[in-house]
């Protein structure tokens, strides 16, 4: 039996005329296919509305009954989009998180899904061409209602491809796929028509938010083929697959950038062992994500440690710096907001060397000073001042032979 997933955004599913092009992507995915399964997110700004309203409720709402509310959102897109399916003579019918079950743990807000029961939806479809399940959602062991965090759906999506052995996940949306930078900020960026799981990663973490990073996650791991496509045209979009021998020959296949982004700085810290210990230990208790790290090298016996953070965790990091200062004999804590990164990616870095050196030739030759740089195997990470950040996304762009009229 071949099935297909297709999973449609908010502005998909906005308006009874958005979701007239939704059914024509079903039919044409029912041309193809035996059965299609069809995972919807709320309607556009429904999502936001529902948070609001328990905001107007409650000062601080319960996380399980925050759940119980947000989730409606999906609730109302499926049962309307399954009338308008069952209108034109396709066999179908809605189906809630805990009907299947999707069942997950229970860190509400942020839940993970432990498992799809399959046999359930195996069964259903002996009887229906289409089920039209609620994206976002799942249910616990004790039968309560979670999210699985803002732009949950394609987890949902891609989960159900790899419960099913599906051939393939699309992931429906208002944008024609994934592109090379942003292009409100660079006119030259294009449309990729192929991206590795772990070049898309490393996009989606650093704020390419097409795809819900979970999704990718999930993706790489059980071999789920998902593919990045408008509900509003016929471009094929955007596979994201495994890696192939051609997307190593692309030294750089994206370049993303990060504002959301604070820089810390204690000076003079003794160079001792446990010192980094004593700083990112109190960090990682209160739950503060640290991203980028330098150490400088040690002078008299004392170095300076700088590090990163969002912007959010600023105010809470500093106090928590504050309070160990004097046990980690810092002579002084220093801080900056203006600060942003950058990231060229790419699996061909893996085989190719002299990268690092060409961005920082490029930035350098438009007189952008890099506060930082970190690198990984298929990436160079730089914090730059923020007012660059654009500047730099284009030049960098631009020399890794990215912009639309060199390809
Ligand atoms: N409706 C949810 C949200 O707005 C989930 C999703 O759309 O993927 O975050
Ligand atoms: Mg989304």
């Amino acid at each position: 039996m071949k099935i297909l997933v297709q999973k449609f955004g908010g502005t998909s599913v906005a308006d009874l005329d958005a979701m007239k092009h939704v059914l024509g992507k079903v039919q044409k995915g029912l041309a193809t296919h035996d059965k299609v399964i069809v995972v919807l997110s709320a309607r556009a700004g429904d999502t936001n509305k529902l948070l609001a309203l328990a905001q107007q409720w409650s000062a601080a709402p319960d996380k399980a009954e925050s759940d119980c509310l947000v989730s409606t959102g999906e609730q109302v897109s499926i049962a309307l989009f399954t009338m308008l399916l069952k209108d034109n003579g396709i066999s179908a019918r809605s189906l809630l998180s805990w009907q299947i079950p999707i069942q997950t743990n229970d860190d509400f807000g942020n839940a993970r899904i432990l498992d799809i029961d399959r046999d359930t939806l195996y069964k259903l479809l002996e009887s229906y061409d289409v089920l039209t399940v609620a994206g976002f959602q799942g249910v616990t062991q004790d039968k309560r209602i979670t999210t699985l965090g803002r732009g949950g759906s394609d987890t949902s999506a891609v989960a159900l491809a790899a419960a099913l052995d599906s051939c393939e996940c699309e992931i429906y949306t208002d944008v024609d796929g994934v592109y090379t930078t942003d292009p409100n900020i660079c006119s030259a960026a294009r449309k990729m028509d192929c991206v590795s799981y772990e070049e898309m990663l490393e996009l989606a973490s650093m704020g390419a938010k097409v795809l819900h990073i979970r999704s990718v996650e999930f993706a790489k791991k059980y071999k789920v083929p998902v593919r990045v496509r408008s509900t509003f045209s016929d471009d094929p979009g955007t596979l994201v697959t495994k890696e192939d021998a051609s997307m190593e020959a692309v030294l750089v296949s994206g370049i993303a950038y990060d504002k959301d982004q604070a820089r810390v700085t204690l000076r003079d810290l003794p160079d001792i062992p446990g010192t980094a210990a004593a700083v990112f230990g109190p960090l990682s208790e209160k739950g503060v994500l640290v991203d980028m790290i330098i150490q400088n090298t040690s002078q008299d016996g004392h170095t300076d440690i700088t590090f990163t953070v969002s912007r959010r965790d600023l105010p809470k990091t500093l106090e928590i710096m504050q309070s160990i200062s004097e046990k980690i004999g810092a002579s002084e804590i220093l801080h900056d907001v203006n600060v942003a990164k950058v990231s060229a990616i790419g699996v061909g870095m893996r085989n190719h060397s002299g990268v690092a050196a060409r961005a920082f030739t490029a930035l350098t030759q438009e007189g952008i000073n890099i506060l930082m740089i970190s690198t990984s195997e298929i990436k160079i990470t730089i914090l730059i001042q923020e007012k660059y950040v654009e500047l730099a996304v284009r030049i960098l762009h631009d020399t890794f032979g990215l912009d639309w009229d060199i390809a």
